[in-house]
């Protein structure tokens, strides 16, 4: 069976396009390969953040990922499998400084946070992000990664990595991982149709896909349907936004019948909207539901993670034990 590895940083609230952009496309692949899903934490740790809050929300989203399918034993958090970070080291020794200027994600973040203070502290560990994705996925020698556009430098900075280290040492060790490109929907902001739903824009412009269902279904009703461009006479972003919410949710009988007043131009958008938030309330008060449920046994479910983390900790202490032997690091022989 195939490996696949994909990680989320627990960044709080998991919304809409997370789930149909994301941990939906993770839950099939369970049934396909050895699936490794990552509560990358220490990746956390590479933009401002409070210590406190980054514990609480790793817990969160591993219940919110349990809570949507994703298996407890294919499950685990990062920092629990503390071999992660020695492989990044070894892996940022053959990882040239050139190479890590060039990642667009640390000059975005970079300016994203010289953008409140152009003075902003910018760490070590911004910088060598990519090499911990690196070690992330070549640790557990996974031969997919399920990416977005966004994720497809540092993956194809993964298998250069892999690659050098390879040549270095003489051995075809690493595989290469190649990326698993999955038709997902992108889904857009309720409040401007133009924008990618995204919680960095605030909190007007994401559906959580654990909210409440009366603050659902008022954000689905005063979602933005006209943004007053011209539309030439096509369907405004809006519209067809919510059109694709239908079609995400697999709402297909609602999606024909408006989409055929919509031709006919006798759509009423309160109709659409009142069909999207039965849609999607249907889709996520199950989801809520099994988050309650886990939320009252907690503590069993955290030990059953701590569990499954260990159990993924000792394929990736077996890599180091390879890895270390290869590298001449510190052993009794010799
Ligand atoms: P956010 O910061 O808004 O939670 P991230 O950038 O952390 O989003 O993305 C986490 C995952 O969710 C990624 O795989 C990304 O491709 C996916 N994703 C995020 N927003 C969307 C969206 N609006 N539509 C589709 N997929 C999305």
């Amino acid at each position: 069976m195939k490996t696949v590895l994909s990680c989320i940083q627990p960044t709080g609230d998991l919304h809409l396009g997370n789930y149909f952009g994301a941990v939906q496309n993770w839950v099939r692949l369970q049934d396909e390969y050895k699936c490794f899903y990552g509560v990358v934490d220490y990746h956390s740790m590479t933009m401002p953040y409070n210590p406190v809050q980054l514990r609480e929300n790793t817990w969160k989203m591993v219940f919110y990922l349990l809570a949507c399918g994703i298996k407890p034993e294919n499950l685990f958090i990062q920092s629990l499998v503390p071999e992660h970070i020695e492989l990044s080291w070894i892996l940022g020794c053959t990882t040239s400084y050139g190479e890590l200027t060039r990642m667009t994600q640390f000059k975005d973040k970079t300016e994203q946070l010289r953008e409140t203070d152009k003075d902003a502290f910018v760490s070590l560990g911004l910088f060598a992000y990519p090499v911990l994705q690196a070690a992330d996925i070549l640790i557990y020698h996974a031969d997919y990664v399920p990416v977005g556009k966004d994720q497809e430098q540092h993956l194809e900075l993964s298998r250069n990595i892999a690659q050098r280290f390879n040549h270095q040492f003489g051995k075809e060790y690493f595989a290469h991982p190649e990326p698993l490109f999955t038709e997902t929907p992108k889904i857009l902001s309720p409040a401007d149709p133009n924008k990618k739903m995204s919680k960095s824009l605030g909190e007007k412009h994401y559906i959580n896909l654990f909210g409440e269902e009366t603050r659902v279904r008022k954000q689905i009703k005063s979602a933005v349907t006209d943004t007053g461009e011209p539309s030439n006479g096509g369907m405004s972003a809006g519209v067809k936004s919510l059109f694709d919410l239908l079609r995400a949710c697999n709402s297909m009988d609602a999606h024909d019948a408006l989409m055929a007043d919509y031709s006919a131009g006798a759509l009423k958008y309160s109709d659409l909207k009142e069909s999207v938030a039965n849609a999607v309330v249907g889709l996520i008060n199950p989801f809520r539901e099994r988050f309650e449920a886990l939320q009252a046994d907690k503590k069993s479910v955290k030990n059953q993670i701590q569990d499954a983390s260990g159990e993924i900790r000792k394929r990736a202490q077996q890599t180091l034990r390879e890895v270390r032997e290869i590298t001449g690091l510190g052993s009794l022989k010799g």
